[in-house]
């Protein structure tokens, strides 16, 4: 069976963080969302490259499966050995790195590649799968036994990684394979959406019907929910190929990132304060609490389609 499919992404910078420090993909049949951190503005170009990165190396997605997923896999080793080297050569750079949740399609079924805690679900009927597993201390400390599930979401170290893209000479990044069905709908998205939103929530904003109204409602319940990172989704419906033919079935919708509002971003001090026993940890800090931009979001990641 073909499948074909349509999308939506937002990136929003949400109502508590001076910049945007997300990137995503849309570029059918591959799809991704990066979140950055790093110093300065390190984390915003930690998370671009991966995802150009990314676009650059898997132009012309091979035609056999083999072959296709050894390209995923190579295409984010190699993102994490150009944002390491970065890294490595400019001390304004230094550590930084990001989340890459990577999707690409297949006829009828999807390849992921995926390291750090973005997160990709599978939403099939009425229910809502995760697809990865976080990388971080607290994920790891739900799987060890050692923390609830539902201690996790609200944790102080739960913002903490165990693994990301560009902080080592070599990643881990994990495989996955995922049979489709048409119907199904997949969503890629950083933690400033699946940190605040409760799983229910997220399920019925992606059941909106169409990737557009589930990509905004999935936003607003974000911010909804205090907006206290920056949110990215970018929503894929399956539909099934053999009526329209892919082209006449795939729409484009790429929003920009929005201006913050102003007035209702945190001070700088008080957040740094607030982070400061994170920063201690040895482990790395994915937002460090001194990274303000000035006003300007980030634009999205590379034009959709052409
Ligand atoms: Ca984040």
């Amino acid at each position: 069976m073909t499948l074909s499919a349509r999308h939506a992404a937002i990136s929003h910078v949400g109502r508590q963080r001076p910049g945007n420090e997300d990137a995503y993909l849309v570029r059918p049949p591959l799809y991704a969302v990066a979140d950055g951190m790093g110093g300065a503005r390190a984390g915003e170009v930690a998370s671009e490259m991966a995802v150009a990165a990314l676009a650059e190396l898997l132009a012309e997605p091979p035609l056999d499966d083999q072959t296709a997923a050894a390209r995923l896999a190579e295409a984010a080793a190699e993102a994490n050995s150009r944002i390491h080297s970065a890294a490595s050569a400019d001390a304004a750079r230094s550590g930084m790195g990001t989340t890459l949740t990577a999707l690409l399609l297949r006829d009828d079924h999807a390849l992921l590649a995926h390291i750090g805690d973005s997160r990709a679900y599978l939403l099939r009927g009425d229910k809502l799968t995760q697809l990865t597993q976080d990388h971080s201390l607290v994920a790891e400390m739900v799987r060890d036994g050692r923390l609830a599930a539902d201690e996790a979401r609200l944790h102080p170290y739960r913002s903490i990684l165990s693994r990301a893209l560009g902080t080592e000479p070599d990643a881990e990044v994990d495989e996955l394979r995922v049979d489709l069905l048409a119907g199904d709908v997949l969503l890629l998205c950083s933690d400033g959406l699946s940190g605040p939103v409760p799983l229910d929530k997220l399920r019925k904003g992606l059941a909106a019907g169409d990737p557009e109204k589930a990509a905004r409602r999935l936003v607003d319940e974000a911010l909804r929910h205090g907006g206290p990172d920056n949110v990215t989704v970018v929503v894929v419906q399956l539909l099934d190929g053999a009526a329209g033919g892919e082209s006449d079935a795939t729409e484009t919708l790429v929003l920009p990132a929005e201006e913050p509002d102003r007035d209702s971003a945190p001070d700088p001090q008080e957040a740094a304060a607030g982070d400061a026993e994170a920063v201690a940890d040895p482990l790395r800090r994915r937002h460090w609490p001194w990274s303000r931009r000035s006003g300007a979001s980030r634009a999205a990641a590379p034009e959709a389609n052409g």
